[in-house]
């Protein structure tokens, strides 16, 4: 069945809005708003549909997947599609599912990400080391990074938070050596707890942070991997 609507792949953020058309002199209400990033993601489009029904497709751990409702029963409708094997010139021979997707990040209670300083001053050797002293303490913790990083190859793209890289809302956030751009803010900024270290105090982030530490991260993580290994986890429970 054809509906003529439009769909949007990919949206970061959805709104029902009214759209008014001074040349036709019309307005449309309520109209589904998808916003996604545009233009090698460098851009925010806005895009409206002007044919009911609209589909969109969120991008992966945008929104809070809501709890289960039990009970709960949507109309169904069965339509017979009519497509035989000869309309399609694609096959599928296979799916493999890679390492690549790192779909542990939307999974991880504490996630731990390390700026361009930390990429560039050991390698992210500190933040990992992090992560492993959580893990031992049962925790489901993933280390990740910000763009520079990314780009100057201290951690691969799958790593990336941010408008151009994954968004994530874990229990907590731990941001190290990192500036609290915009574009990083936008992948993490719904994290239940933001914790920050940055050795500026007037470093953007911390006004996004609910904890901040200030000082060099390669001062302040040893002590702080050493806390983890005798049992604090961020307030995050375990169940060993
Ligand atoms: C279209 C577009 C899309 C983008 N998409 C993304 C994206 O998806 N994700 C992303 O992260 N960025 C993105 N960016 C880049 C973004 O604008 C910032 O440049 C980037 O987030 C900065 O990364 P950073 O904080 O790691 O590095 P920097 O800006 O270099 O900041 C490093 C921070 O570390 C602090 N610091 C330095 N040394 C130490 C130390 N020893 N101890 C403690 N603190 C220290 C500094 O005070 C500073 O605040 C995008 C940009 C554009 C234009």
């Amino acid at each position: 069945m054809k509906t003529h609507g439009g769909v949007t792949a990919d949206c970061t953020a959805l709104e029902i809005g009214e759209y008014i058309d001074r040349k036709n002199k019309q307005i449309f209400k309520p109209i589904l708003e998808s916003r996604r990033p545009t233009y090698g993601e460098s851009k925010l489009a806005t895009i409206l549909g002007f044919v009911c029904p609209q589909i969109s497709t969120a991008r992966a751990g945008t929104f809070a997947v809501p709890e289960r409702q039990e009970g709960r029963k949507g109309i169904i409708t069965k339509r017979k599609v009519g497509i035989k094997k000869d309309d399609l010139s694609v096959t599928i021979l296979e799916t493999v599912r890679g390492e690549g997707g790192l779909q542990n990040l939307f999974e991880a209670d504490i996630i731990v990400a390390g700026g361009r300083p930390a990429g560039e001053h050991d390698g992210l050797k500190l933040v990992k080391e992090l992560v492993e002293a959580l893990r031992e303490q049962g925790v489901n913790a993933e280390w990740a990074s910000s763009r520079p990083t990314v780009d100057a190859g201290y951690a691969e793209y799958a790593r990336q938070i941010g408008q151009t890289g994954k968004t994530v809302r874990p229990k907590v956030y731990v941001s190290i050596a990192i500036s609290g751009a915009i574009q990083h803010i936008a992948g993490m900024k719904e994290s239940e707890t933001i914790v920050s270290i940055n050795h500026n105090a007037k470093a953007a982030i911390f006004s996004h942070a609910d904890f901040g530490m200030v000082g060099a991260y390669e001062d302040l993580l040893p002590e702080l991997i050493e806390r983890v290994r005798q049992g604090f986890t961020f307030g995050v429970k375990v169940t060993k």
